[in-house]
């Protein structure tokens, strides 16, 4: 009754700029959780029991056997976006286990403790924390002990500081991947208990080459581990003055090519395929820029006609490379919805490299371990899911449901986000 007491201020919110129809929805809807968390957990209790002597790995799902382990994320109505990328960033190790091994809210500020030191500079509110019911949602996952996990109480954390997010309505599972980060980002810079996990975090490793990647002021787990930077080349076209600025950036937004756009299906007669390295080379290629985006050229004093060239300065840890499929025409938001052919292992990013001299062997080579797909034609509409590798194998996540996959099924995917991971320099070679 406690925790539904504190969901019920959520209408305070709710009526300011949502339509009312949608209190009424909520109410509905939070009752629901209410009967379903009761029952549930009765369920939960009952099946713990009857599966503690079996204490099997191994559950058929539509015919096909799935490990236990995975755990799905149940969906509140429209919130297939939400799970797709927790179970993308659930898989991401360094990312994850940060999460998992920070300690509880309750062990933080102790128990006799008045109030949360746990502060969350971002919302200005300390009875919600982003960190810590992201923390809690990791932990649930490939715990082993359920099937499906009720994200609610981070579904709720979300509602109230990412006000873009309100509502059943479907959403972009891209945005909100952003504003998840942006927010994380933010908390964590607010630190624990007095002490800024940020100063930690640069001290315990060698981040000091990414304090020039910070989104805003001190470096985090996010920045250290996306964080990479792009140099923007702009060159006058008038005068050939050229200027050059970095950019911080936690992941990259491919356009896919135009000649490619109306390509439907995967047929190779009508000629080449669309591959990621299409979509970024014309990220990275030298661009004219159009008669509408003028460059205020400080030695002409005038704005003139500019070529822009990006250049990677710095690489991430975790490269997220994100498919521009959606572009408005008009006041429609239409689909691109070309299959794009992108490696599993060993993309190699020297290329776009402003100075590739200076990176290692293997250090711009990137292995691939999630991809979020979007199905249907509409960004209002249609369903999110999600292929994960975990421990060598990969998984499909669609909402509650979790299925043992494989490499080929992975590649045909028509992606919408791509998250690579660094590949590590074999051990040993140092040594040479
Ligand atoms: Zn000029």
């Amino acid at each position: 009754i406690k925790n539904i007491q504190t969901y019920y201020r959520c209408d305070d919110f709710v009526v300011n700029d949502t339509k009312l129809g949608l209190v009424q929805k909520v109410r509905e809807h939070l009752q629901n959780l209410e009967n379903s968390a009761f029952t549930s957990d009765r369920h939960r209790k009952r099946k713990l029991l009857e599966n503690s002597s079996l204490n099997s790995k191994l559950l058929k799902v539509n015919g096909s056997t799935t490990a236990l382990c995975a755990t799905g994320l149940r969906n509140l109505g429209n919130t297939c976006f939400m799970n797709a990328i927790l179970q993308s960033l659930s898989n991401i190790q360094q990312f994850c286990c940060y999460f998992k091994e920070l300690p509880a809210v309750e062990l933080r500020n102790g128990k006799t403790a008045g109030r949360r030191t746990y502060h969350t500079r971002s919302q200005g509110d300390n009875n919600v924390s982003l960190v810590e019911e992201f923390r809690k949602t990791l932990c649930a996952l490939w715990q082993g002990s359920q099937t499906a996990f009720s994200p609610e109480s981070l579904f709720y954390v979300v509602w109230k500081i990412m006000p873009n997010f309100r509502g059943y309505q479907q959403q972009d599972a891209h945005e909100f991947m952003r504003y998840l980060l942006d927010h994380l980002h933010l908390e964590l810079q607010g630190g624990f208990n007095g002490v800024s996990r940020s100063v930690i975090l640069q001290e315990s490793s060698n981040l000091s080459a990414s304090n020039k990647c910070c989104i805003n002021g001190a470096s985090t787990v996010v920045t250290a581990i996306f964080g990479g930077i792009l140099q923007n080349e702009v060159n006058c076209l008038i005068c050939g003055t050229e200027s050059r600025k970095f950019d911080p950036f936690l992941d990259l937004s491919l356009d896919i090519p135009s000649q490619f756009r109306n390509k439907r299906t995967k047929n190779q007669e009508s000629g080449p395929m669309c591959t990621l390295r299409d979509c970024l080379r014309s990220f990275t290629d030298l661009e004219e820029l159009d008669e509408t985006e003028l460059y205020m050229c400080h030695k002409c004093k005038k704005k003139q006609k500019s070529t822009k060239k990006f250049w990677i300065q710095k690489l991430p840890k975790v490269l997220c490379l994100h498919l521009k499929r959606f572009h408005w025409t008009a006041y429609l938001r239409n689909k691109v919805d070309t299959y794009v052919e992108f490696p599993l292992r060993g993309l190699d990013m020297k290329c776009y490299l402003l100075e590739p001299e200076n990176s290692g062997p293997e250090s711009c080579l990137y292995d691939l371990v999630a991809v979020v797909v979007h199905h249907g034609s509409g960004v209002g509409s249609g369903h999110y899911t999600a292929y994960a590798a975990h421990e060598g194998r990969w998984f499909h996540f669609n909402d509650s449901t979790v299925t043992l996959t494989d490499e080929e099924t992975v590649g045909k995917a028509k992606a919408y986000i791509l998250f690579y991971v660094e590949r590590q320099a074999k051990p040993g070679a140092e040594k040479l």
